[in-house]
């Protein structure tokens, strides 16, 4: 006889994504219209559908520790299209600080290097500059050493020219006003959830 395993359903683990919300995933329907707009689907472990399905259904070890989470490109297609206005992108980024903050060890380790790297350059300037940003995720990602290794930095440097002669990115960080208040807003926004 095959082997059963039974899986018990956290039903707080809803109220605990909510909190970093609130997401409002209770009113979805299962239509898959989320799904059906993701560019990204295609390389995802659990569709978007799915996720907000498991999330109500108290799944939490699956959730924390499946590849969407980091596959999600946070273009908020998912979001614009759900009929019960469902904010999926951001139930996305919930999740993805829940595992981080769980101590869940990523499947995509290069993803979260850029989620890291992208956060803390917002937080030094306020905004993104470009260059320090790619530098350190290259440093930091290992794929500065990989993509030596493997011949493919060149690519890449001719690509950056290429990019820099049609004016694509910057050479020095621009000001911006308001840096203090960024700093403030993600103060808050990580405040006892978050080692970012
Ligand atoms: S589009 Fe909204 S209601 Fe439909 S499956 Fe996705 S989250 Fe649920
Ligand atoms: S925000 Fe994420 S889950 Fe939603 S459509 Fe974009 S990539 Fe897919």
């Amino acid at each position: 006889m095959p082997e059963t395993t039974t899986i018990y359903p956290d039903y707080q683990f809803i109220q605990e994504i909510e909190s970093y919300g609130p997401f409002g995933a209770e009113a979805c329907f299962q239509c898959r219209k989320c799904t059906n707009g993701c560019p990204v689907a295609f390389a995802m472990d659990l569709l978007p559908d799915q996720i907000i399905r498991m999330a109500l259904l108290g799944q939490r070890d699956t959730l924390l520790s499946c590849n969407s989470i980091w596959i999600c490109i946070a273009c908020e297609t998912c979001t614009t299209r759900c009929p019960n206005k469902i904010k999926i992108a951001e139930l996305m980024d919930g999740l993805k600080e829940m595992a981080i903050q769980a101590g869940i060890p990523c499947p995509q380790p290069q993803i979260r290097t850029l989620h890291e790297t992208f956060l803390e350059n917002v937080r030094k300037r306020g905004r993104v500059f470009e260059l320090s940003f790619i530098r350190n995720y290259m440093f930091e990602s290992g794929e500065l050493r990989r993509k030596w290794n493997d011949g493919e930095l060149s690519y890449d440097l001719k690509l950056g020219l290429k990019m820099a002669a049609k004016g694509r990115y910057l050479f020095r960080p621009s000001k911006i006003d308001g840096q203090e208040e960024i700093r403030e807003m993600l103060a808050y926004a990580f405040a006892g959830k978050s080692k970012l």
